[in-house]
């Protein structure tokens, strides 16, 4: 099997979260197939959503399509370490293996934090693979943050 980096989808759909004036953080969801199930950025302004992560649009995405709450062999790739919800919603969607940029010391829940998938209570571990592309997710967060003050 030929392995595709899907974080370049991910940083455009940053990218155009920060066009939007949201927080610039993409996921693309992909599937046992292949394809992609779901690509989203976030959304919490725009919705007036809190939920409205990246991750989470982009599984429920994934989960409406396949109309399953659980998507085995499915792959998440998204653009900052996940925080503590949305690592629990990868865990509980079952997804395989978690793909991520830059890590967040601040608010992830992977490698800081919660670390939501080493806790005991964590029924479903994915793989996890860190620092895809962290260079250009860091550099558009801070341009996203320089922005505004
Ligand atoms: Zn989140």
């Amino acid at each position: 099997m030929i392995f595709t980096s899907h974080m370049p989808q991910a940083l455009a759909e940053a990218r155009a979260a920060a066009q939007r004036g949201e927080v610039p953080v993409g996921a693309v969801l992909i599937g046992p197939d292949g394809r992609i199930a779901g690509a989203h950025g976030n959304r919490t302004r725009e919705l007036s959503d809190p939920t409205a992560h990246a991750e989470i649009l982009a599984i429920r995405a994934g989960c409406a399509a396949a109309g399953s709450q659980r998507l085995p062999g499915y792959s998440l790739w998204v653009t900052l370490e996940p925080c503590a919800m949305c690592a629990a919603a990868i865990s509980a969607a079952r997804i395989e293996t978690l793909y991520y940029g830059a890590a967040d010391p601040r608010m992830g829940g992977v490698a800081h934090g919660a670390r939501v998938f080493d806790h005991p209570q964590c029924h479903h571990r994915p793989q996890v693979y860190d620092g895809i592309g962290a260079d250009a997710s860091r550099d558009l967060l801070q341009d996203f943050f320089a922005q505004r003050r």
